[in-house]
This record gives C-alpha cells, structure tokens and sequence, in this order.
C-alpha cells in the first residue's frame, strides 16, 4: 500500500520526534510520526526535563499545563562523598520562566506532547509501525520509509529521530564517529522508605558510584561500573551487589534488600557518538540518531528537543511555502553541531578526569575533590555547572510558524 499524502514522515516518537511532530504540524504540514511501540510507557528513559525545554513549552504558551502534570522540582543538586553532602548546582538564578528541572516519567511528557499536537490537522501519529527501509526517488534522493507491515509512506522529508540505535542512519549511510565511554549503567528502582525525599543525588565511593532521582514513590536508580563490566558485577552475586549499595548509600540501607532477581536490574549500555553528516538529499537525522549523549548531567532529552526545534525554525516556513527543503537541510546540521560538539567535550572531559579515575580506584576517597569543595563553600560557582546542565549551549527560541487552526 502507497500513502503519498505527507510533507514529513518522522520515524520515532522519543522527545525529538514527538516535539518535531508538534511544531511542523503547528505550522500548518501534514505530519506522520511513526512509533514501533504501542505506547510510550517504558520505564528505561530519562525523566528530566530541563530549563530550557520548559522555557520552550512557556514560548508555545503551553507551560501551565505542563506543570499540570505530577512532577517534582529539582532547583538544585548535590553529592554525597567522603560522609559529607556537597552542593554543586545551582538552577535557581536561569533568567527562564521556570528556574529548574521538572522531574516528569517521559511517558508523560510525550503524552502530553502528543495531545497538544494533535490540535492541529496535519499532526498524525501511528503507534505500532515500525519503519525498516528507506524508499529512494530520482537520483537516489530519499523519498519515504517502509514499515514492518508493508506500508510506504511517501513524503517530501523524513526525519530520522529513531533513537541511538538508529536503525534509519545505518541505512542512509550517514557516517558515524564512536567518541566512546567508560562506562555502563545498572538501572532499576527501589521503593523509597517513609520520610524520605532528596530529589536527585549523586554517591561516592572509590570503584562506584550512584545517581538516585526521586520520583515520588521510588528512587529511581543508576549505579554506574567499568565498561563491560556487567557480567563480572553479576557473576559476584546479588547479595554483594546489594552490600555495595548499602554501603554507597546507607540511608536507604534495607531498601536495597528489594532487589531479589538481577531481571529488576536492566544495563544501560552507554554510548557517546555523533554522526558527522546529519542528512542526504531526502533525509535528516536529529536527536540521539544524530549524537548519542552520555547520561552525565541528563541532558539528552534537551538536547534532542533542541535539535527539534532547529529543524522546525530553519525548514517549516519554507516547507509550508512549498520549497524543496534539501538545499536547508546543512542548515541544520550547521546550527546544531556546535552546541553538540561543545556538550559532548563536556561529558568528555567529566568521563575522562572524574569517572573514569573514580571507577579505577581502589583506596577510600577521603576528602571530597577540590572543584567539589569550592562549589560547596562558593554558591555563586554553583550557577555555572546550573547554567551548562540547565540551559545547555547554543539555547534556541521557537521561530517557527503557526498556522491557524481551522474549526472542524
Ligand atoms: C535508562 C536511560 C536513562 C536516561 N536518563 C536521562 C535523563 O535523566 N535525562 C535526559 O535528558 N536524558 C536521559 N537519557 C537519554 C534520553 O532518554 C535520550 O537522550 C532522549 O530520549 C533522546 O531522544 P530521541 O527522541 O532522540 O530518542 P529516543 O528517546 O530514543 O526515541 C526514539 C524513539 O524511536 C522509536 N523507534 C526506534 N526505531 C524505530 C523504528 N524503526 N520505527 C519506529 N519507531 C522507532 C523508539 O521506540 C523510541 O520511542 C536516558 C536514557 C536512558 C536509556
């Protein structure tokens, strides 16, 4: 079956997707976002959403109901080391609309997305259809995707927002360069005891360390090892794996007995790449399809929002104007690779000077690390690492047009 009724055809319903999806639809293009999934309820996705991307939804006039949903507010951050609670940043100073990160399930943002998109007439999302294959027109330029059942959908752009293990760049040969790191991540939850709060912090310790983000009723947890390393932390046994926890975080000590099968505990395998050409005739990557980030600051949903809304300010206009959008599409990439590049040096540098020598190490850390300690005594330091994390490099503003909604 041939479906040619399409300006765009975005395969992925992640925040990049989803949030292109809402914008090329708010300016008046016919839109199908592809989802392989039959929902967004998964549990193995990032929940933070940043300053900027609130900022964003305050431009689209739709922060009110946002912040609606349930959600909590991290206005500032710390890190527990050597017995001692160390802040480190500081979001409460961003001159934005909302000074901190809105702790929300992703499944919640992308419903929330998809609700407000679906306002406009040319928004079309297809949950359960997986893209496999590219179609190609003259000249080897792309013009559409197969799905799994057969489909093709034609279109006059597709956006590959399909995610880190992008299935869609492989096959438009965009080339992809391995930046690497140091580590994996063990990601499972644990009921919080009564009486405890805490938002997100960070242990610790010589050989591990733990990120605990708050979400209401759990913790949800990111224990951080070696690369590669996943078989030897599970051949040791579960019960050492909890004996580590607990002596990371003591507080929680018997929380950690929750863990009694190691299938609670699922890997993050952690990537840190970008592709160094985003498109081809036909075809634009953006989101974590275009530059896997680390986890270090959370900062991919941002990232990959951002890159949304770069694609709608520099393509809709000419789009909804009917220009062919190939001779923009390096536009894109052009405005997007220096923030990315600049963030990705950061997490970099963070893998390489903290992580990675805290992982080796074997003797207890005795004192907290000298940046650590100058940010906990220098509160005004605490805004820098709050404006990097918060409001990310090259910020972009909504451009994009919106074309009036037509009554039914
Ligand atoms: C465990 C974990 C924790 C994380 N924590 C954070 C955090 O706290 N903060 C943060 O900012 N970031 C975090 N991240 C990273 C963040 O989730 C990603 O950077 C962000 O979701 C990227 O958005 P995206 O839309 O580019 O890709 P994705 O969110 O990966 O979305 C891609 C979508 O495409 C769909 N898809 C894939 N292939 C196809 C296909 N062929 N056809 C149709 N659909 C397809 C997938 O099902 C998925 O829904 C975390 C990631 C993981 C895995």
């Amino acid at each position: 079956m041939i479906d040619i009724d399409r300006d765009i055809v975005i395969v992925g319903g992640g925040p990049a997707g989803m949030m292109a999806g809402l914008l090329f639809a708010r300016a008046g293009l016919k839109v199908a976002v592809l989802e392989k999934h039959a929902d967004f309820l998964r549990d193995f996705r990032g929940d933070t959403v940043h300053p900027s991307t609130l900022e964003l939804f305050h431009q689209l006039g739709m922060l009110d109901d946002l912040l609606q949903l349930p959600h909590s507010k991290l206005e500032q951050a710390s890190i527990h080391i050597a017995g001692r609670q160390m802040k480190a940043v500081d979001f409460r100073y961003l001159p934005v609309a909302a000074p901190y990160v809105a702790m929300m399930p992703q499944w919640d943002l992308l419903n929330f997305i998809a609700t407000k998109a679906k306002h406009y007439p040319g928004f079309d999302l297809r949950m359960k259809t997986e893209a496999v294959d590219l179609l190609y027109g003259k000249a080897e330029r792309v013009c559409g995707v197969e799905t799994r059942d057969g489909q093709k959908l034609v279109a006059k752009l597709v956006i590959a927002a399909d995610g880190r293990r992008s299935v869609l760049r492989g096959k438009a040969k965009l080339p992809l360069r391995n930046i690497g790191a140091p580590m994996d991540v063990f990601w499972f939850r644990v009921d919080k005891p009564k009486g405890k709060g805490g938002d997100v912090f960070g242990a610790v310790q010589a050989g591990r360390f733990m990120v605990l983000i708050d979400r209401q009723d759990y913790y949800q947890c990111a224990y951080v090892f070696n690369k590669g390393q996943a078989g030897e932390v599970k051949a040791a046994g579960l019960e050492a794996f909890r004996a580590g926890l607990r002596s990371l975080v003591p507080d929680l000590g018997a929380a950690f007995d929750q863990i009694t099968s190691w299938d609670q505990v699922k890997i993050l395998e952690v990537a840190l790449d970008r592709l160094e050409r985003w498109h081809r005739p036909g075809l634009l990557a953006i989101g974590d399809a275009a530059h896997a980030m680390s986890p270090i600051g959370g900062v991919g949903i941002n990232m990959a929002v951002q890159d949304a809304v770069t694609a709608a300010n520099i393509l809709a206009g000419p789009m909804a104007a009917g220009e062919n959008p190939d001779s923009l599409l390096r536009q894109v990439y052009a405005r997007r690779i220096k923030p990315v590049r600049r963030m990705q040096a950061v997490q970099k540098l963070a893998q390489d000077r903290v992580i990675a020598p805290l992982l080796r190490r074997t003797k207890p850390i005795e004192k907290p690390l000298l940046p650590l300690r100058i940010l906990n005594r220098v509160p005004l330091l605490r805004r820098i690492p709050g404006r990097v994390i918060g409001l990310g490099f090259g910020r972009e503003t909504i451009q994009s047009p919106e074309a009036p909604i037509i009554p039914e």
